[in-house]
């Protein structure tokens, strides 16, 4: 019982982040659509949303999401120690830490995920180009791989489950 209430906690801490941070579950739906049209041409939305929920309410995700904003965030307000702090505040590429930490989601349904996500954060649609815009003055080092990863592993999900399905 005090598990679940723990586990509400955190679910509902992750969800709300992404809400200030600017991301819905919805365009992250997007992210898996733009991913998985071209295999399945009558996929709709809803059901991209609901793959995605379905990641959302793993722990691990929630922990990621957590963890990535709280980074970002306190780069944007300066609190980190130096050289962490100008690193991820300049999004740095060669620090590759925001890539290990999406990768620990991208595994969830298996290695196609990989494929998912090198694609998707090479395209950068949708929600990807927004929080890849630096001209909004926000740190997104973190959560631009974490938005990509919970769409390339909600893809993997969608496309073993379809395959099941035939
Ligand atoms: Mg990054």
């Amino acid at each position: 019982m005090e598990q679940d209430k723990k586990m509400d906690t955190v679910e509902r801490a992750a969800r709300d982040k992404l809400a200030e941070r600017g991301v819905k579950p919805k365009h992250i739906a997007e992210l898996v659509l733009f991913l998985q049209k071209k295999y399945h041409p009558n996929l709709q939305l809803d059901e991209c949303l609901s793959n995605v929920e379905r990641v959302l309410s793993k722990r691990e995700v929630q922990n990621a999401i957590l963890t990535g904003i709280h980074l970002d965030t306190a780069a944007e307000k300066g609190l980190l120690d130096e050289p962490l702090q100008s690193i991820i505040a300049t999004d740095e590429s060669l620090y590759g830490v925001d890539e290990i930490m999406a990768f620990s989601i991208v595994n969830i349904y298996g290695s196609i995920g990989f494929t998912n996500y090198g694609y998707i954060d090479k395209e950068k649609p949708g929600i990807l180009s927004y929080l890849n815009d630096k001209s909004t003055g926000m740190c997104h080092t973190f959560l631009d791989d974490i938005v990509g990863a919970i769409a390339a592993a909600a893809s993997s999900r969608l496309a073993h489950r379809a395959r099941n399905a035939e």
